[in-house]
């Protein structure tokens, strides 16, 4: 069955409303343009600008995500906020276990696996994230990490209409310095197996690539075969360039 693509924009704690509202809104008019041969798209602000997002995206083609959940549904978590709050405010998707929260909260795959399913519990697709450092890769145990943060990381329950995956190797976030298509492939092609391992429809779950995604690279790493789409950082914080890159996801 073919998979729909998907390209999803990280603004990370980029982004007050004014400017977050503008760059919404010429995305959704952009992805409107495209009509029926769009690819799902869904950007994903900072928090404190959900409802400002999600009142521009309105019933338009573009989706809302949310950057991170916590794993309960309510409580004592100053500062965190529940899977359901984001699907209260509009929300479709979550990403969690991207590397910067592995990194930077210390989040391991048994706190990214209860986040997934968490989010699934408030009728969220999660996005979730995996990858490996360059120290990682450099001692050769870049796949051996990949097949470990999915198997740690995905829910039971995981499948084609609640997961998301994405395949971000750490050395490539925020670097300029992509993965080639033939990494690309040999990581995407490791997923793709793992997943079909799985039970239910787990082997139809949509793998996206993430690392410096940009304009001039989108199309040659969208044409590799397994990768279903992008998530996209820096480049998202351009319409142009985010716009071009959902272009080279057309069907
Ligand atoms: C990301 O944050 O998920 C990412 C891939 O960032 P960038 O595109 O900036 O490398």
């Amino acid at each position: 069955m073919a998979r729909r693509r998907l390209i999803a924009g990280n603004w990370k704690m980029n982004g007050l409303a004014r400017d977050g509202r503008a760059l919404a809104e010429t995305v959704s008019r952009g992805v409107a343009a495209l009509a029926e041969r769009a690819p799902d798209v869904v950007l994903c602000p900072p928090a404190t600008i959900l409802s400002a997002i999600a009142s521009v995206l309105g019933q338009g083609p573009v989706a809302l995500g949310g950057q991170d959940c916590h794993d309960e549904a309510s409580g004592a978590h100053t500062g965190d906020i529940a899977a359901l709050m984001l699907a209260d405010v509009g929300c479709r998707y979550v990403i969690v276990g991207h590397s910067e929260r592995r990194q930077g909260h210390n989040e391991n795959d048994a706190r990214v696996r209860a986040k997934a399913k968490a989010a699934h519990e408030a009728g969220l697709i999660a996005i979730v994230c995996i990858g490996e450092t360059l120290a990682e890769r450099d001692s050769g145990r870049a796949f051996d990490v990949v097949r470990g943060q999915l198997a740690g990381s995905l829910p039971l329950d995981a499948g084609a209409s609640n997961t998301v995956v994405a395949y971000e190797p750490v050395w490539a976030i925020g670097t300029g310095r992509n993965a080639t298509a033939a990494q690309v492939g040999e990581a995407h092609a490791l997923i793709r197996g793992e997943l079909t391992r799985r039970a239910g429809d787990a082997g139809n779950v949509r793998i996206l690539y993430g690392g410096s995604v940009k304009a001039s690279n989108a199309q040659e790493l969208l044409a590799v075969d397994d990768v279903d789409g992008a998530l996209v950082g820096g480049a998202s914080l351009k319409a142009d360039e985010f716009l071009a890159i959902v272009r080279a996801g057309l069907s």
